[in-house]
């Protein structure tokens, strides 16, 4: 096999709690981490010339080696002495820079990909542990389904999936750097923590209010201060048929979660004719 076309999916938080700051500076989290089906594509093929090339149809994305994609590439090459090359050619749909692991989620592709194209026999967990020096996302990214995440997000616990739902994305158009919302957060110190463990409970017991009633980001406290278009964008969906609305990771991107796509699809009309949103998508839970 020479070529491979596979779809990297976007995840959300249905919650994400920060327990606390290790001294070197990572923060410890507690997360549910939701595969839903919204995804770049991928067409991953080797070459006889050594190397990594990257097309996309985005222009500002990096087609160098800033690329998650490339990143990936390189070090299953250095890791497994692969001296033939790859090229890629990726169809960004998921928002960039939006809280939903656009970036991890092309790496764990490629790294799927390159583990059958180059015939590394390497099991998932194996790639799971390569990944995470690239980003504490990606072993979730190759898992996909629903997890518990802690530590950095790489001790993973799978979860059932949750009762199908749909769900409707927002990204409002402003930039929200990861890492400086993680600096400016203080909650943690507060006490105040998003009940994750009631929502582990309520994905072991099917119960789709049990896992809606708890959804909550203590990142909000720092992005909605900045940008209170994204309060915005959560109250338009709850008053439009949501069960309920959240931000996902560092933000930007609000998702609102329906029980009926109709309903989804509705608030998506509406919400466009308010131009705070720039993308605007309907997905479902993908496990
Ligand atoms: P996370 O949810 O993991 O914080 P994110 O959705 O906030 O991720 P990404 O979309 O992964 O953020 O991208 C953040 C930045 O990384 C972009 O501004 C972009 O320049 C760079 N980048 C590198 N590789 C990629 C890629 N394959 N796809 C998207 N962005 C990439």
């Amino acid at each position: 096999m020479d070529k491979i076309s596979l779809k990297a999916l976007a995840k959300i938080n249905l919650g994400l709690d920060v327990v606390r700051r290790r001294e070197d500076g990572y923060h410890e989290v507690r997360m549910v981490m939701q595969t839903i089906h919204l995804f770049d594509r991928l067409n991953i093929e080797k070459t006889k010339d050594a190397g990594i090339s990257i097309k996309t149809n985005l222009f500002f994305l990096p087609v160098n080696e800033n690329n998650l994609i490339y990143k990936a590439g390189k070090l299953l090459m250095d890791e497994f002495n692969i001296t033939e090359g790859v090229s890629v050619e990726l169809d960004k749909r998921i928002p960039v820079a939006a809280g939903m692991a656009g970036g991890s989620t092309d790496a764990a592709a490629t790294m799927i990909a390159m583990n059958e194209l180059f015939e590394l026999g390497q099991t998932k967990e194996q790639l799971m542990e390569l990944a995470l020096s690239l980003g504490a996302d990606i072993p979730f990214c190759i898992m996909g389904g629903t997890a518990l995440a802690e530590g950095i997000g790489e001790k993973l616990t799978p979860l059932p999936a949750p009762p199908q739902a749909y769900v409707l994305i927002a990204k409002p158009p402003v930039m929200v750097p990861t890492k400086s919302v993680y600096e400016s957060l203080q909650s943690y110190k507060q006490g105040k923590h998003p009940d994750i463990d009631g929502m582990v409970t309520a994905l072991n017991e099917g119960s789709l209010t049990g896992i809606t009633d708890r959804m909550e980001n203590v990142l909000e406290t720092v992005t909605i201060i900045r940008y209170p278009v994204i309060e915005e964008i959560k109250q338009f969906m709850k008053e439009h048929g949501a069960e309920n609305a959240l931000m996902s990771g560092s933000g930007p991107t609000v998702f609102g979660i329906y029980t009926k796509k109709e309903d989804a699809e509705a608030a998506a009309g509406e919400l466009a004719k308010k131009k705070i949103a720039k993308e605007i998508k309907v997905t479902e839970f993908y496990n």
